[in-house]
């Protein structure tokens, strides 16, 4: 990985999906495979170009923008080539998507709840607090649903989206106050975004918006009393742990974002049929990939933390149950008066409720029965 400058990591810091319809879909007749041959031979060349919301070559996330177009350049034998710019390159982070949709750029890579704003649907795709983790969500997105109505969601907008990665469970950030009752949040400036932020209002809490590049000297000077980021592999090479008391656990208000590639439907829809399902499989490749290096990264970097001496906690159960009862009461206003976010949430929970019996017979049953020496 190459190393980078502390002004590179922040620089253009703002603030899932294929199933087994794809499989069917892709097999086709053999009409299909012939002319799918001819696609081949006929061996147009396509340049495209993908925004991204993340700074350049930034770990794990722009890592796997820059594999996703190395995969589908060997996939292709070179038919496709996708050039990557970081949030500010070609646009700000947070213009990918309306840039993908104008096809000034054919292809965006981002998390869902960026465009919250326009689009409260939007993050149910990305991560809600208290919500399913990584497996969970493939399971919706792939297996349960999530992947079409994703589709229907983002096409009205002139995109297809592809599941393109998951954070793992992220952790609860770090503070420079103990949090030990669910006062303890009162009257704290916090750099939270998305429904977390509403939460922590609801807490009595003063949530603060800070870009990236803002937030060590902001946590360092007072401005805020704490912030979440990621985890120990992204929140290490922030230096968060030189400047705050505590490192809490767990990232309630972020079980398992996933992340995203959305693409100019109209382009897509002009590509032959083998390049889609090369960029469908790439997708899915980098989707496995940055989940795999997220977690590998964060058990390295953990490490270096504790040799550190950092002070990691645990909220309080009674905090993450009043956390979770706001939580709630935050969705439900969310989604009041949007009917398209309602739908995204209902099919979110009704998948998360039924999987939660499942979860809590297995692996809820067997991470508890763990001694970690
Ligand atoms: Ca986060």
């Amino acid at each position: 990985m190459k190393k980078l400058s502390r002004k590179t990591f922040f620089k253009g810091i703002a603030l899932g999906t294929l199933s087994l319809p794809f499989a069917i879909r892709s097999c086709g007749s053999q009409n299909t495979a012939q002319n799918n041959n001819a696609n081949i031979i006929s061996g147009k060349k396509y340049k495209w170009k993908m925004v991204t919301t993340w700074p350049p070559d930034f770990p794990a996330l722009g890592e796997g923008c820059n594999l996703f177009a190395k995969w589908v350049h060997e996939m292709s034998g070179g038919r496709m080539e996708i050039q990557v710019f970081g949030g500010g390159e070609l646009v700000p982070p947070l213009e990918a998507f309306n840039t993908v949709r104008s096809g000034a750029a054919e292809i965006g890579h981002g998390a869902a709840y960026y465009w919250r704003g326009m689009l409260p649907a939007a993050q149910f795709f990305a991560s809600i607090p208290f919500g399913m983790n990584a497996q969970q969500m493939n399971a919706w997105i792939l297996s349960g649903g999530g992947l079409e109505l994703w589709q229907e969601i983002y096409g009205a907008y002139g995109l297809v989206p592809f599941p393109g990665g998951n954070t793992g469970v992220q952790m609860g950030g770090w503070f420079n106050r103990a949090i030990e009752t669910i006062d303890d949040f009162k009257g704290l400036k916090m750099r939270i975004p998305g429904i977390g932020s509403n939460v922590l209002k609801k807490a009595g809490g003063a949530p603060v918006l800070l870009a990236g590049g803002e937030i060590y000297t902001g946590l360092e000077r007072g401005v805020i009393d704490a912030t979440e980021w990621i985890g120990p592999y992204h929140d290490y090479k922030m230096g968060f742990h030189q400047i705050a008391k505590y490192y809490y656990t767990p990232g309630w208000h972020e079980a398992g974002t996933m992340l995203e590639f959305f693409i100019n439907k109209q382009k897509f829809e002009q590509l032959e049929s083998d390049l889609q399902a090369i960029l469908r499989t790439a997708a899915l490749a980098v989707n496995h990939w940055m989940l795999s290096e997220f977690e590998a990264q964060n058990t390295i970097y953990l490490e270096k933390l504790i040799e550190a001496k950092v002070d990691i906690r645990r909220f309080p159960d009674e905090v993450l149950q009043q956390l979770r009862i706001y939580n709630e009461e935050a969705i439900m206003e969310e989604i009041a008066n949007d009917p398209l976010a309602k739908r995204a949430y209902e099919s979110y929970d009704n998948f998360r409720k039924k999987l939660a019996n499942w979860s809590s017979l297995t692996e809820k049953v067997f991470y508890n029965s763990l001694q970690v020496e």
